[in-house]
């Protein structure tokens, strides 16, 4: 950086020095040039425009030494030292996070001693095959998945030198390719990903501290829903940690539409060490979906039903209670109440099986004893009544 001072202004260059191998200035290519007057808190140090074009004009310098340097390598025979004469050149078209470069692509010939037909061959472009790097894809997929594709675009444009050719149908593209190549990635779906068995367990090294992996599901439903059947999806999701507060992966998926969710489980709990002889614990809602997903992952799994939605259910069969309304059985309504207090403490202290049996007792679920619709709150309290009927057993087939 070169300074000057210029009566009451200030002139700073920024330059970029290319040394030889032995240390030696070879070139000096200007990147930009600023100029200051008197200090004001936003002519203080970069704005963010002069930081885009700092960053296009070493990116520029830099990717076309690193490409000159190496399409001179390569036009000496790596074999025989000679010289491959050049067919023809090109322009190839590089999208970097600090700029879209054209670098210039000759095509050269096989040296006689390589091949006999002479075939010729571009090197660079050959080495880059993707012609978009590797960091740019990174951050326009990390925060497409963050935000929505335009404030992608919005956020990548006012950080970064890439304003001309970035658009919400190329995020979108670079998404699904990058999505693509994932998906391939990941191997076959399976029924059971416990491999081996005791005596192979018992050679690997001592396992880590124990993961955690919450999960639980939503369904996602269309603003414009024309009937209460279509128009939405369930989509589970995850959060696996490990118990001394270490790193967290999520997962996510699609249920009914992914056809590899438990492959994707595992290999998320690989991904963050999982061995075999690991203790792996799992908490949900009991749900079939999420109970299937998280068996047969892992010999040392615990299953466990988290108290939050415990008590989300017992908490609704409460409200259903106060509304029972019966002539016959005036008492009923107050019996059930306590009934559930009592599962309720049964369940908090883990007396499954005692948990369970107040249960059967408490009458919310023998037919016998459902209230009779005689006002539409009643109406309401029985459609709950069915709604819990077909979610209970789930409660109770986990706890046993
Ligand atoms: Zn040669």
């Amino acid at each position: 950086m070169a300074l000057g001072l210029d009566g009451g202004g200030m002139k700073i260059k920024i330059q970029i020095t290319i040394e030889s191998d032995e240390g030696k200035p070879e070139a000096l290519q200007e990147v930009a040039q600023l100029n200051r007057g008197s200090l004001r808190p936003e002519s203080l140090g970069l704005t963010l425009a002069e930081a885009r074009s700092i960053l296009a004009g070493i990116e520029q310098t830099v990717v076309e030494r690193q490409a000159a340097e190496f399409v001179a390598q390569q036009r000496l025979c790596s074999a025989c030292g000679q010289e491959r004469s050049c067919k023809g050149r090109h322009q190839i078209v590089l999208r970097t996070p600090f700029g879209k470069l054209k670098l210039e692509s000759p095509r050269l010939y096989r040296c006689q001693c390589e091949s006999e037909d002479r075939k010729s061959f571009s090197p660079l472009a050959a080495l880059l095959p993707e012609r978009t790097h590797p960091e740019l894809v990174y951050l326009e997929t990390k925060f497409a998945a963050l935000v929505s594709y335009g404030l992608t675009v919005e956020l990548l444009k006012e950080v970064l030198p890439i304003s001309q050719d970035v658009s919400t149908t190329a995020i979108r593209q670079r998404v699904r390719q990058t999505a693509e190549r994932l998906e391939d990635e990941l191997g076959e779906e399976r029924d059971i990903f416990i491999d081996g068995c005791q005596r192979d367990w018992n050679e690997l090294p001592e396992p880590a501290v124990p993961l955690i992996v919450g999960i639980d599901g939503g369904y996602v439903h269309a603003k414009d829903q024309r009937s209460r059947t279509e128009g939405w999806f369930e989509v589970i999701v995850g959060k696996s940690m490990s118990q001394q507060g270490g790193s967290s992966k999520c997962f996510g998926f699609v249920n009914r539409y992914d056809t590899k969710p438990k492959r994707r489980l595992f290999e998320m709990l690989k991904s963050q060490g999982m061995q075999m002889n690991q203790a792996v614990t799992f908490l949900s809602d009991g749900g079939d979906t999420v109970r299937d997903l998280q068996m047969y992952l892992n010999p040392q799994a615990e299953h466990l039903l988290d108290w939050f939605h415990i008590t989300m259910r017992l908490t609704v069969m409460g409200q259903m209670a106060k509304s029972i309304n019966t002539n016959d059985q005036p008492n009923l309504s107050a019996e059930v109440e306590k009934e559930l207090e009592r599962l309720k403490w049964n369940l908090w202290h883990g007396n499954v099986s005692q948990g369970a049996a107040n249960r059967g007792r408490s009458g919310i679920r023998s037919g016998h004893r459902r209230p009779r619709p005689r006002a539409t709150e009643v109406a309401e309290g029985r459609s709950r009544i069915r709604d819990l009927h077909q979610c209970q057993p789930n409660i109770y087939s986990q706890l046993r």
